[in-house]
């Protein structure tokens, strides 16, 4: 806990209940059908719009985005099989994971064994309904849990997959919190998975509330927040902002926030840039964090993070995707989140953005030897007076450090003191007129 900001320069880290806010902004986004296009999108916009006004974009059909084209939107209504005694076997309307997202439309009447070419399962979790999509590859299908389709008599079945593809629009929210510069802090979070609580209704929901908590704050840099689909949503988003992109020192992308995992955080690819270091110096407080290096692999830092950006963003999470058992499954569900998992992700979040707001580089402007304290009044700090939050060891590394090449968390990773102890003292410093900062 040594870690946490006790001047309060930042956002309260005692905020109360906001993990409870952050779970039911999640379970109003959890029934949603949504996909890389389509309404369930549009739908989740509206209501993460309660929360910040977000700027919203409709890229059409066919649209070129570097190497890749919007494809036609979908959406469904309704889908289901029906077994040779007329009762329904597999319904939409109990799980929207239970169509392929992005199936095509399909009706007819086909014998189980031809049927079963069309539908997915997990044997090795024959309880649960997978998630599987079809994006760039037009095919029909099912998700179901492989238990049901085992209990399936021979026979021939109804289905009936009421969908639609069309030429239409790809969708992303955006929101910008105006700081005191045009410099960017990115944070994304993807938005076209259906029903899965923690990827990524957690990310949506947690952001979103993210957005509306700084509005009441001024910050040096500015905060864009981007809801976009995987992939597809984060380079068309790249595409139409290419010419600004050179405006964003910090970035996140968010996923799988509200489980009981540790936090986890991969680096950018450039591994050192700021926002590496200062989420591995707010995870280095964290029981059981992980930090791994970057790669190719995972969400749209990807996209951010391809060569020709190669943007400074990294991605934050719980349990790592891929790895934990619910993942892409109906395990992912409201039982798998909570609210003190969402909570703490998002005091983890606003400890960064502290030390990307309060970070500074100081300058001695006594270099040649240490000052003399006593004389200016810093006698009582120095022997151990904690009332101004600068111990004396803060005070002699703030001292020492300020050659103009190390900002405050630079000192603090080489000092292994807080990063807000050391703020204290480089404050108290500047107040007398021993430190300015460095250009
Ligand atoms: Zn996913």
């Amino acid at each position: 806990m040594e870690h946490l900001n006790p001047g309060g320069l930042g956002l309260s880290p005692s905020s109360t209940g906001v993990g409870q806010e952050i779970y039911s902004l999640s379970e109003r986004l959890f029934p949603i059908c949504r996909s890389i296009t389509g309404d369930g999108v549009r739908r989740t916009l509206d209501i993460l719009s309660e929360q910040v006004d977000l700027e919203r974009h409709e890229v059409p059909t066919g649209t070129q985005v570097f190497d890749w084209t919007v494809p036609q939107e979908w959406n469904i209504r309704s889908a289901s099989i029906t077994g040779p005694d007329g009762q329904t076997v597999v319904d939409f309307a109990d799980s929207n994971l239970h169509v392929v997202n992005y199936s095509m439309p399909f009706k007819g009447t086909l014998p189980l064994d031809e049927l079963r070419r069309h539908i997915h399962t997990l044997p090795e979790q024959p309880g649960l309904i997978p998630y599987r999509t079809s994006y760039y590859a037009p095919t029909w299908g099912f998700c179901v849990a492989h238990d049901r389709v085992a209990k399936m008599p021979e026979g021939l079945y109804r289905v009936e997959i009421d969908a639609e593809l069309k030429d239409g629009c790809l969708t992303y929210g955006e929101y910008l919190h105006r700081g005191h510069t045009e410099r960017e802090f990115l944070l994304s979070a993807h938005i076209c998975h259906p029903s899965l609580a923690n990827d990524n209704c957690s990310g949506l929901a947690l952001l979103a509330t993210l957005a509306r908590s700084l509005k009441a704050r001024k910050t040096r840099y500015s905060y864009r927040f981007l809801f976009a689909p995987g992939t597809i949503g984060a380079l068309a988003w790249l595409s139409r902002n290419e010419d600004r992109t050179y405006l964003i020192d910090h970035g996140l992308v968010l996923s799988c926030l509200g489980d009981a995992g540790s936090p986890a955080y991969k680096r950018s690819r450039r591994g050192d840039a700021f926002i590496d270091r200062a989420m591995a110096y707010v995870l280095g407080g964290e029981a059981g964090a992980k930090l791994m290096d970057f790669s190719p692999y995972g969400y749209d830092e990807r996209q951010y993070c391809s060569p020709g950006f190669n943007l400074p963003v990294g991605m934050f999470q719980r349990s790592v995707h891929g790895t934990f058992p619910e993942y892409h499954t109906s395990a992912d569900n409201l039982d798998f989140i909570r609210p003190e998992h969402l909570e703490d992700s998002f005091r983890i979040l606003t400890e960064v953005i502290d030390i990307v707001e309060e970070d500074w580089t100081p300058l001695n402007l006594f270099p040649k030897g240490e000052p003399q304290l006593g004389k200016r009044g810093l006698y009582a700090a120095l022997g151990g007076q904690k009332s101004s939050g600068a111990t004396s060891m803060s005070l002699l590394w703030v001292l020492n450090l300020a050659d103009g090449q190390h900002s405050l968390l630079a000192m603090a990773e080489r000092s292994g003191l807080p990063f807000w102890e050391l703020a204290a003292a480089a404050k108290l410093l500047l107040d007398h007129g021993l430190l300015a900062a460095a250009l």
